[in-house]
């Protein structure tokens, strides 16, 4: 393979050989723009090297071939002695990772080319003194970067060499003062290196290309890739560049410029200058920039030049481009270009306004932006300044983002309490639990002291686009004693206010001013796009393509009217998922301990009618909500004895109570004993339950009839769906199903309204998609349930293992995220593709949606635009993110 690509060689759609850098900078020489020359040393000599530890055979020839032809450009050799060549060698990935990997400046200075750079930078004392500045850095980020010795060294060394002349400032230094520093850095490298540092330029150059290799295995290099999701395997290139010098007094300079405004998307002159700098002296603030609009002032014809090469990019790459250039005595060079990181507000704006402009289409709008981005601006904010002025408590981990304030409350009941009373509460925790789930709805915003991302907390706070910051370990939280200890000894206890941002992770004392989100507004229809701001206006026309391409359908998990009504405003078309447990809890609880506890088939029918006016009036409201459109409702899943109270709790009370104990609580332990589990979620639930207790399913299919058939009379247009949980044999979806279709014809004979209902089931075993064929002959519809799907295809507790070993799963890179936040394609997707396969083969119009959380995931939501899936269904909060990328994946 050819290992190294000049400038004019390569474009840029090479970033996977050349890297973001070497693949633009190619793009822009081919431009004809003014880019220093080079080549470009590919991604796949730094793979190889990687693996085996040398280079590839070849690379040596190949580098001496491009450094000739260089020479031969610049019409000088690499360290000449009367002229020379200097190359700078940078890192350069596909993936841009600011400041992760390494760079070195001057390569091809030693004690004889120091001395004739000097003579051609002037031959006077300004001359001089860029020589052997220039000669110092090198040795600096040489010894720094390639023989790996520590930097403070030889910032220390130039530190003690300005006090020695009685100086902060580096400008006071003179040519003889570098000079000393020189041999003193070079005392540092034999010292620390143990060897001397290298004279001859190739062999500079050809350590620095190694140890830019190097770089990319670096610690820090490899957090940032785990972070952002880049691939550990790609590998880095190297590019060889002539260099050009910003230092070489006040004609000359450095800046950085973006095409337009990365906050807002305006178009402009936005960027800053230094003159008589080099590029890691902006970095280093060693002196205050100024705007970019002053080089029209200082440098005309430069400043009118670079304007006219952004406007050339903008329009090259259709995109914002951000740009860093350098001006040698009044020539100006473009030393590098990408396009640009913007906020989220940022990339809706430009994308629109670029369809304005005609440079892009409506549809290449829609892939500008992301759900992530769209998520992010629907969050209520801190307002800053305001957040400036307050006391930071700590921070931890920016598990789930927005603003919440509230109340501290340390127990999931007073979170339910204090919110049934109108109050705003922070739920705060060590970790939170499954028993917690009630306190965490009622609660504005949560936070824990321990466990990380892939919390119980954080995940589920994600799921319900619930502001929460998780793992602020210096907070000790007492339960108990209900408060918390924050450092420095400030103790918050129940009722005091707090306010947590689940964007930054900072906790703070008091109540921070929170704005809330006009893209919500404009989504809940309280702001109508033409009275928004450009950022509304570009969300609602964005949106609107999104929806015209999209294939799959969106729906809602919802079992309250409203969320419901909720959901639909923002879009959903449908309820994919009502969990009817949910609609056993708080007071019902009494009534479902009583089905429990029933010894005969009386005391359980009696259960059973307490309960079924109630599930009957749930689903009247939720239909009516969603009048229209299908609403999936699933028969009661999770283990009965998440509805008891605890073993351990009632066994000590039943104990101490000795002789005096209350029998309905001899009784209820009896059953608690008896329905308790080693391994309550591979045990009684979901379809197994409804086998098991007589009546519980029948009760719930006759009040969604019953519901229904209200619902036609007043004149609505109910569409129930009957959904059975955890079915892994197509017999046991055949016993509930022929009881269910009894019960439907029942009521339409009674109430004399026929409405039909579909029956179908969840696939969440990996029995039932292996045996989707079957099962497809009784269910009319299949809803993947990815929660329990992956915690029983890996064999993961959905409830356990995040906080037990995901954290080092992460560091060990055996995945990238959480398979219970994004899909995991090569296991549980393959069963998903074999069900919905199998599914259809059976049945050709049987209906396919997913209804785990990894249905408003957007990787997850481009898989199941992939399988071909009807629609996927998530949490409110969720539906844009998820009308949006389904929207991307189809276009
Ligand atoms: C699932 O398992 O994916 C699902 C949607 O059901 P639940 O989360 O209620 O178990
Ligand atoms: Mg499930």
């Amino acid at each position: 393979p050819k290992y190294v690509y000049d400038f004019t060689e390569g474009n840029k759609d090479l970033k996977d050989l050349l890297g973001g850098k070497g693949a633009n900078l190619a793009e822009m020489t081919n431009l004809g723009l003014p880019v220093p020359p080079g080549f470009t040393i590919t991604t796949e000599a730094c793979r190889h090297y990687l693996a085996h530890g040398t280079v590839p055979e070849g690379l040596a020839a190949e580098i001496d071939e491009h450094l000739a032809a260089l020479e031969k450009q610049m019409g000088k050799r690499l360290g000449q002695p009367d002229d020379p060549l200097l190359v700078s060698v940078r890192s350069g990935a596909k993936f841009s990772m600011p400041g992760m990997m390494e760079t070195v400046l001057n390569i091809g200075l030693n004690d004889e080319s120091v001395r004739g750079l000097a003579a051609v930078a002037g031959g006077d004392a300004a001359g001089e003194r860029f020589a052997w500045d220039s000669y110092r850095r090198l040795v600096q980020m040489f010894g720094k970067t390639v023989l790996g010795i520590d930097g403070e060294l030889f910032e220390d060394a130039l530190e003690d060499l300005k006090r020695s002349k009685g100086t902060d400032s580096d400008l006071a230094l003179d040519a003889s003062d570098f000079q000393e520093l020189v041999g003193t850095y070079k005392r540092i490298v034999r010292e620390h290196a143990g060897r001397e540092f290298p004279t001859d330029p190739r062999e500079q150059m050809d350590l620095a290309v190694k140890a830019v290799f190097d770089s990319w295995n670096a610690p820090r290099a490899i957090l940032y890739r785990r972070q952002e999701r880049i691939p550990a395997d790609l590998g880095t290139a190297v590019n060889v560049c002539s260099m050009v010098f910003g230092n070489l007094g006040m004609d000359s300079g450095t800046g950085v410029a973006f095409t337009r405004d990365p906050a807002t998307g305006r178009q402009g002159v936005y960027g800053d200058y230094l003159q008589n700098a080099q590029g890691e002296d902006v970095v280093a603030g060693i002196r205050n920039t100024v705007p970019l609009a002053e080089l029209e002032r200082i440098d005309k014809k430069s400043y009118d030049e670079l304007l006219s090469i952004m406007e050339t990019l903008e329009n090259h790459y259709r995109d914002l481009c951000d740009i860093e250039f350098t001006i040698e005595r009044g020539k100006l060079w473009m030393l590098q270009t990408r396009v640009g990181k913007r906020t989220a507000a940022a990339a809706f704006c430009i994308a629109t306004q670029l369809v304005d402009q005609g440079l892009i289409t409506q549809d290449e709008a829609v892939t500008r932006v992301t759900g992530a981005q769209l998520a992010q601006l629907m969050f209520p904010r801190f307002d800053d300044s305001r957040a400036a002025d307050s006391t930071l408590l700590t921070k931890g981990m920016n598990a789930s983002p927005g603003a919440a304030v509230g109340k501290a409350v340390f127990t999931s009941e007073r979170a339910v309490e204090l919110a049934g009373e109108g109050e705003d509460v922070i739920l705060v925790r060590r970790e939170t639990n499954p028993d917690d789930l009630a306190g965490m709805v009622a609660a504005r915003g949560i936070l824990t002291s321990r466990g990380g991302k892939t919390s119980h907390a954080a995940v589920v706070a994600r799921g319900m686009g619930k502001t929460c910051v998780c793992g602020a370990e210096e907070l000790e939280v007492d339960v108990k004693a209900g408060k918390f200890t924050a450092p420095g000894g400030v103790v918050v206890s129940e009722g005091d206010v707090i306010s947590i941002d689940g964007s930054t992770g900072a906790v703070y004392l008091g109540e921070v001013p929170v704005v809330n989100s006009p893209v919500v507004d404009y989504f809940e229809g309280n702001l109508a796009a033409a009275d928004g701001d450009e950022l509304v206006r570009a969300v609602d026309r964005i949106m609107a393509c999104a929806d015209e391409k999209r294939a799959l359908r969106v729906r809602a998990n919802a079992d309250n009217p409203e969320d419901a009504a909720r959901a639909r405003r923002f879009g959903a078309q449908g309820i994919g998922l009502c969990r009817t447990e949910h609609m056993f809890l708080g007071d019902r609880r009494r009534l479902v301990e009583n089905l429990v506890l029933a010894e005969t088939d009386e005391e359980r029918q009696a259960a059973l009618d307490a309960l079924e006016p109630l599930q009957r009036q749930d689903f009247t409201g939720i239909l009516e909500a969603m009048d229209g459109l299908p609403v999936t409702i699933r028969l009661i899943d999770p283990p009965l004895h998440e509805f008891l109270p605890d073993l351990t709790e009632l066994s000590v009370k039943v104990a101490t109570a000795g002789r005096d104990a209350d029998p309905k609580d001899v009784r209820l332990l009896e059953a608690v004993r008896r329905l308790h589990e080693q391994n309550p979620m591979l045990g009684l639930r979901g379809v197994r339950l409804g086998l098991v207790i007589p009546g519980l399913f029948a009760m719930q299919v006759r009040a969604i009839a019953e519901a229904a058939a209200e619902r036609r009379r007043a004149g609505g247009d109910p569409r129930p769906e009957i959904m059975i949980p955890l079915v892994g044999a197509v017999q046991e979806l055949e016993a509930v199903r022929e009881e269910a279709r009894g019960i439907l014809a029942e009521v339409a004979a009674a109430t004399g309204v026929d409405v039909p209902a579909m029956i179908g089931t969840m696939i969440e075993l990996p029995r039932a998609a292996l045996t989707a064929g079957q099962i497809a002959e009784a269910a009319e519809f299949f809803s993947f349930g990815t929660n329990d799907l992956t915690q029983t295809t890996w064999g993961f507790s959905r409830d356990d293992v995040e906080a037990a070993f995901f954290g080092r799963y992460l560091e060990l890179g055996i995945f990238g995220v959480s398979p219970f936040e994004t899909l995991d394609r090569d296991g549980v997707g393959r069963l998903i593709r074999i069900a919905a396969e199998e599914g259809r083969r059976t049945r050709p119009d049987i209906k396919l949606g997913i209804c785990g959380e990894h249905g408003g995931d957007p990787d997850s939501v481009h898989f199941c635009h992939e399988v071909g899936l009807d629609y996927v269904s998530c949490s409110p909060f969720r539906i844009p993110v998820a009308r949006l990328e389904a929207g991307r994946a189809a276009i």
